[in-house]
């Protein structure tokens, strides 16, 4: 800058724009997810805060999903967990949030030329849903001396549009990828059928919880481990935990609408 004491004031620069502070935003209804999740605990006669929350942070920037994990002191000891479904993502907000030491689960359809980039990340894939794919992962996993905790999608409403087993072969899948050596079977996964009817969306999820069980009473090698039923998202995670739900997948009701996919 000058000195010269008739030097026009430098223009003020200017106003940044009132940013919504997005970072409050999502907090409030991380907050308001974890009070619907409570009440749907006390209405099902199950303990507060023993269902995991997992969020869906597919299109979502480090640094709202940091915002997000910051308010996880307020939740009452209820765990929460990341959850991606693009290899992409995954391994490029990885290392932005390492330092956090939250979990991170693989939800998406996973190619399996994708395999070690995403067990660079994840620690849990839950789309497993075929035996090929399974014993990729599970040879990346021992070759990297860490084993990898696995759920077996099941494609509960038959939609054409969705991936995962059919529930005719779930309890057969599930122990074949058991018996994989380097995975440990922790459960199941399903997308809830899309559908305007509570009644239809609740059968999907009973019928998972059934399948579970099966998988748990089988008694073959490696499944005794299998509780896990990540099942319910935000428009229906009430009826998934109403059906015994252990981990619910919550993207929208906590970080908005996301940007329709290019
Ligand atoms: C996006 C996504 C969710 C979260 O869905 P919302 O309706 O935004 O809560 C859950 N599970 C999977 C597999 C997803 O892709």
């Amino acid at each position: 800058m000058t000195d010269r004491p008739d030097a026009p004031d430098a223009p003020e620069a200017p106003e940044a724009p009132e940013a919504p502070d997005e970072g409050a935003a999502v907090r409030d209804r991380l907050l308001a997810v974890h009070a619907r999740l409570s009440r749907a605990e006390r209405a099902a006669g199950r303990p507060e805060g023993s269902v995991r929350l997992l969020l869906a942070t597919k299109t979502v920037p480090a640094g709202v999903v940091r915002a997000a994990l910051s308010a996880v002191g307020e939740l009452d000891g209820r765990a929460v967990v990341i959850g991606e479904n693009r290899v992409q993502e995954l391994v490029a907000k990885g290392p932005e949030l390492a330092d956090l030491a939250t979990e991170t689960h693989l939800i998406g359809h996973l190619q399996s030329n994708k395999v070690n980039a995403a067990l660079r990340w994840a620690t849990c894939v839950q789309s497993v849903d075929s035996v090929g794919l399974a014993e990729r992962l599970g040879a990346r996993a021992t070759a990297t001396g860490r084993p990898l905790d696995v759920l077996v999608q099941v494609n509960v409403s038959g939609e054409p549009t969705k991936y995962g087993v059919d529930p005719d072969d779930a309890v057969g899948r599930a122990v074949a990828v058991a018996a994989t050596p380097g995975l440990r079977l922790r459960g199941l996964m399903t997308i809830g059928a899309r559908s305007p009817d509570d009644a239809v969306v609740r059968a999907g999820f009973a019928l998972l919880r059934e399948l579970r069980d099966a998988v748990l009473a089988c008694g073959a090698a490696g499944t005794a481990d299998a509780r896990e039923l990540s099942m319910g998202m935000s428009g229906d995670l009430e009826l998934a935990v109403a059906e015994d739900s252990t981990l619910v997948r919550v993207g929208t009701a906590v970080f908005g609408t996301r940007p329709p996919p290019a």
